[in-house]
């Protein structure tokens, strides 16, 4: 197959609702997403998941498709295990991860499928403390061969920590990095996708930021982007180039 053939026939197959069949989504509310994520929390952090049979939902899924109730953008690192923090299990998260948790163009390709294709009614940015490429690019440490693109999206998170904070010595902005950097990804999502725009002014989808806390379990929410109304005024749409 020639590969200029290939939008067409994907164009096709979305119009007859094939390979992009959208789904009915899980059938429940932003905020009952969300009183979901915060009761999973809760039994991980006292240690009390719920027994799964793994296996059914595996059949069940591979037989009747995929309803998962959030799209979680979260950090790629091994301690922040998504499912795990959300006591949950197979088919229930749509799940994004990569160094930093930023949106740039894949990630927030991925969240509009979730939120488009699958009726995601919730899309949760998820930072965590001790993120190390939060760290290295506060400390302007010198980073090798992709990684300079992959953390781009969070020097501008960085900039302003620093006009607000100029006294606080490197280690000190950390943290507050962290949290500026989540507010950055929404902002970065909202910016490049109209689909997620309108599914928020619409009420379909809420969009809420969370930092983990990796010494006690504890997901610490910190509810909409304070300037949700501003950010969907954008008019913007997807990076005209990949990154
Ligand atoms: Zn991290």
């Amino acid at each position: 197959m020639r590969l200029h053939f290939l939008p067409a026939l994907l164009l096709v197959a979305v119009m007859a609702g094939t390979a992009f069949a959208g789904s009915q989504g899980p059938g429940i509310s932003p905020d009952q997403a969300l009183q979901r994520l915060k009761e999973g929390n809760a039994r991980f952090v006292a240690e009390t998941p719920t027994e799964r049979n793994l296996s059914a939902k595996r059949l069940a899924t591979s037989q009747n498709g995929q309803t998962p109730y959030a799209i979680i953008l979260s950090c790629a690192d091994s301690r922040a295990p998504v499912e795990l923090i959300f006591d949950e299990g197979v088919g229930d998260l749509f799940v994004i991860r990569v160094a930093g948790n930023v949106a740039a163009t894949d990630e927030v390709g991925t969240a509009e499928y979730g939120a488009d294709h699958l009726n995601v009614p919730l899309m949760v940015v998820m930072g965590h403390t001790q993120c190390g490429a939060v760290t290295a690019v506060v400390q302007g440490a010198e980073v090798h061969g992709s990684i300079p693109m992959l953390v781009a999206p969070i020097v501008p998170a960085v900039t302003a920590v620093e006009k607000s904070n100029p006294k606080h010595d490197r280690a000190a902005l950390v943290p507050k990095v962290i949290e500026a950097n989540v507010w950055q990804a929404i902002d970065d999502t909202m910016r490049q996708s109209p689909i997620i725009r309108a599914r928020v002014a619409a009420g379909k989808l809420k969009v809420v930021g969370a930092i983990y806390h990796i010494d006690d379990g504890k997901v610490e929410w910190l509810g909409e982007h304070p300037m949700q109304a501003r950010l969907l005024n954008y008019t913007s749409g997807p990076a005209k180039v990949r990154r």
